[in-house]
């Protein structure tokens, strides 16, 4: 099973950088890239616009180290807005694009603002590097497997680079002639108004050359596709929708590009006793209503054993008791959620002549400061009726 991506557009992407850029790399990319959207230089542009802005999300992002690791792990999940120190996984709430104005250094960034505005994009190789697709995969777990962690192996078929030409695309020995389409170039040029347009080549797929005879295994592709074995370390904590990144295990690249990512979506079976709510547990426990005015002490179960729970005497029903760090590890920060138990009291049924007697005579003996809540309402009617009359 495997479908490709359509998400947010990856920041290393965005900025035009391979994943393994140096600070300085990113830097100068982010400022080239910022230079040809900024706003003052597109007037009412929308697209630029909008591009300038994801442009200083990803930077905003990668040039923190503690945010790039978190985004390289976990994904754009791993930077979200609700992420406690600036850092690992989100629930729900996405990332909110910064002010193109409020993005940190970037005075710095801009030293020699448009200076060479309409600079030239840089001299490309002669093969068309492309990098590989990003993949995704939907693991399902177990509440347990979520709330403990576990690594689990995935099979995925995925381009991958073939092992018999080792991604060349030719036969061994067969040698190579230049690419009639492109003239070896790797790109073919196409003018649209005023631009032109390079694209890679499709004739040979940018490489520039043909093998003279191609590889039989990949038919000249340089990848086939295959299944894989991956193992996944989900870590403990993880909810319903989280997203796991895998680095380099998606397709493989053309002509020496880098593999994509391997984006896994989990999903987490219900527990039968448990619902949970961020990192905390809840549970709905009933009681009888004798143990409930005399008080307890009731056994309450959690993700690792039982425990014991006092209930006062006079505890009322949908009372919630609060068990500390009895929840969920938070995978990012390792803070520990609470387990939060509803005492339900259960109403007796089907009495016998003998139950009914003695609870009759406990009504008999029953005074206001038994149910206050009961003498309340009663007092608020009487005054409501009075008035109607
Ligand atoms: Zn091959
Ligand atoms: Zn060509």
């Amino acid at each position: 099973m495997k479908e490709k991506m359509a998400t947010k557009k990856d920041y290393y992407e965005l900025l035009g950088v391979s994943k393994s850029a140096s600070a300085d790399e990113l830097k100068r990319a982010y400022r080239n890239m910022a230079k040809k959207y900024h706003p003052d230089a597109n007037p009412n542009n929308k697209e630029a616009e909008e591009k300038f802005k994801e442009i200083n999300e990803a930077y905003e992002v990668l040039s923190d180290p503690k945010k790039r690791s978190a985004y390289d792990q976990f994904g754009h999940a791993g930077v979200g807005a609700g992420a406690p120190g600036g850092g690992g996984y989100s629930y729900g709430g996405g990332f909110r694009p910064q002010d193109f104005g409020g993005a940190q250094d970037f005075e710095d960034v801009f030293g020699d603002a448009f200076s060479n505005f309409f600079g030239g994009s840089g001299g490309r190789g002669r093969s068309q590097v492309q990098e590989g697709d990003d993949l995704r995969h939907d693991l399902h777990l177990t509440f347990e497997e979520a709330a403990f962690g576990v690594s689990k192996e995935i099979k995925i078929r995925k381009l991958s680079t073939c092992d018999t030409c080792h991604g060349s695309g030719a036969k061994a020995g067969s040698g190579k002639t230049t690419c009639t389409m492109c003239h070896g170039a790797g790109q073919v040029r196409t003018s649209q108004g005023f631009f032109t347009v390079a694209r890679t080549c499709p004739r040979c797929m940018g490489k520039g050359e043909i093998p003279g005879s191609p590889c039989s295994t990949c038919r000249g592709q340089g990848r086939v596709e295959k299944e894989r074995v991956i193992s996944v370390k989900v870590p403990a904590g993880v909810d319903e929708g989280s997203r796991l990144r895998l680095r380099g295990e998606g397709e493989a690249g053309l002509n020496g590009g880098p593999s994509g990512d391997l984006y896994v979506f989990l999903h987490v079976e219900p527990h039968e006793f448990f619902n949970r709510n961020g990192d905390d547990l809840l549970c709905e426990i009933p009681i009888s209503f004798v143990k409930a005015s005399l008080g307890t002490e009731m056994e309450v179960p959690t993700l690792d054993g039982a425990v014991k729970m006092k209930v006062p005497a006079g505890t009322q029903s949908g009372k919630v008791f609060r068990l500390k760090e009895k929840g969920l590890k938070n995978p990012a920060d390792s803070t520990v959620g609470d387990l939060l138990v509803t005492v339900l009291v259960e109403t007796p049924k089907d009495l016998n002549a003998k139950q009914k007697k003695v609870l009759e005579e406990f009504e008999s003996l029953s005074t206001e400061t038994n149910t206050p809540a009961i003498a309340r309402v009663m007092e608020k009617m009487k005054h409501l009726f009075n008035r109607k009359k």
